[in-house]
């Protein structure tokens, strides 16, 4: 089997996915990689295996965002490994910087605490700027404006499988939004108040809730109580997004754009830990109609410690149905029958 989402796909032929074609079959879309010098090497591996498994047929550009300048070493070195254009931008410091309404004592105070409960890098402050740069800001990089749809690529990520059409054209031919490998529940610690504050926002916002959303997704507690009810409602099942094959309109969608300035007001970035890929979900789950949500369940892919891996002649270096790789006791589940209910 090869888990080939329907036709239409558009696929290879001639030189119409020529990396010099100016008349090519691309549409308006970038692969996309926030990403710091220091991780070239890492990035470089993420780069071979998607330009194996896919872009080498496809020539995609490559865009790459820092909040510092990128070293001619990594210009030359990521240029190096694939035919397709790459193109370097910094982060407009008014995007990266930690707003002026937050509280730097609450702040510091307030991490402390995370940390004590054993929430991750709640101390690093680039950790909670990187979060809220990747719910409310990467859209609005001015290099992004032209794109339409981007394909978030990370470090030392792992794609195990051939995919032979172009995965853009199959998100603008069946009117797709998002799409994911990998759900997971989230440390309901990092996120105490994220749905409580939703909750506030549609109370006065309602108009922006879709017809079929998939709010019974996101308040699911049947699955795992203790979690909904730590997280004050929410399930904590999200997109992992560390993956994300996007239409970048949804995010400069109104709706998303008074949600985001809505909860960055609130604080939860900075003095909680909540992460882009809550954020991204519980908006995808009130905002769009859930046919609009992709599983992408033929593109084999890992991001420590975690495995999406089909069945599949067309998936090489990944264990068949292996979700996780890593210590018992760290172990967060696969939430997708969640999603799929
Ligand atoms: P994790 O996947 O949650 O462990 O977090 P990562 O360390 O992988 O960070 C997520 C993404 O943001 C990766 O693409 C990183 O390269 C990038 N990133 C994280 N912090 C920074 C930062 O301070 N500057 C830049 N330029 N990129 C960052
Ligand atoms: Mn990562």
């Amino acid at each position: 089997p090869t888990h080939e989402p329907p036709e239409p796909l558009h696929r290879v032929s001639g030189n119409n996915y020529d990396a010099d074609n100016p008349n090519s079959d691309r549409i308006s879309a970038t692969l996309l990689s926030l990403v710091r010098n220091k991780e070239l090497q890492e990035l470089v591996q993420s780069m071979q295996d998607l330009e194996k498994t896919w872009n080498h047929k496809f020539n995609y550009p490559w865009t790459f965002i820092n909040d510092e300048p990128f070293t001619e070493e990594f210009k030359k070195t990521t240029q190096a490994q694939t035919k397709a254009k790459c193109n370097y931008h910094q982060i407009p410091k008014e995007h990266w910087q930690i707003p002026s309404w937050i509280n730097r004592d609450l702040m510091r105070e307030s991490n402390a605490l995370l940390k004590d409960q054993n929430v991750q890098f709640a101390e690093m402050d680039s950790y909670h700027q990187m979060c809220r740069w990747n719910s409310g800001f990467f859209y609005r990089h001015p290099a992004l404006k032209d794109y339409k749809y981007y394909w978030r690529v990370e470090p030392n990520v792992h794609f195990f499988c051939d995919v032979d059409y172009d995965v853009f054209r199959y998100m603008q031919d069946h009117n797709k939004t998002y799409g994911f490998t990998i759900t997971l529940y989230d440390s309901p610690n990092s996120i105490a108040t994220l749905w409580p504050e939703t909750l506030k926002f549609i109370t006065s916002n309602n108009q922006y809730l879709a017809d079929n959303n998939a709010m019974g997704f996101l308040q699911d507690k049947e699955h795992r109580p203790e979690w909904n009810y730590k997280a004050n409602g929410y399930s904590t099942c999200h997109f992992w997004s560390n993956f994300e094959i996007g239409d970048m309109d949804f995010w400069r969608s109104e709706a998303y754009e008074a949600y985001f300035e809505h909860l960055d007001r609130a604080g939860g970035f900075f003095y909680e830990r909540w992460g882009d890929a809550p954020v991204h979900t519980i908006a995808l789950g009130l905002f769009e109609e859930a046919s609009k949500i992709h599983w992408f369940k033929d593109i084999g892919y890992n991001h420590i410690p975690f495995y999406n891996c089909p069945n599949s002649q067309k998936c090489h270096g990944c264990t068949t149905g292996k979700h996780y790789d890593g210590e018992p006791f760290l172990l967060k589940e696969d939430c997708r029958p969640v999603w799929f209910k």
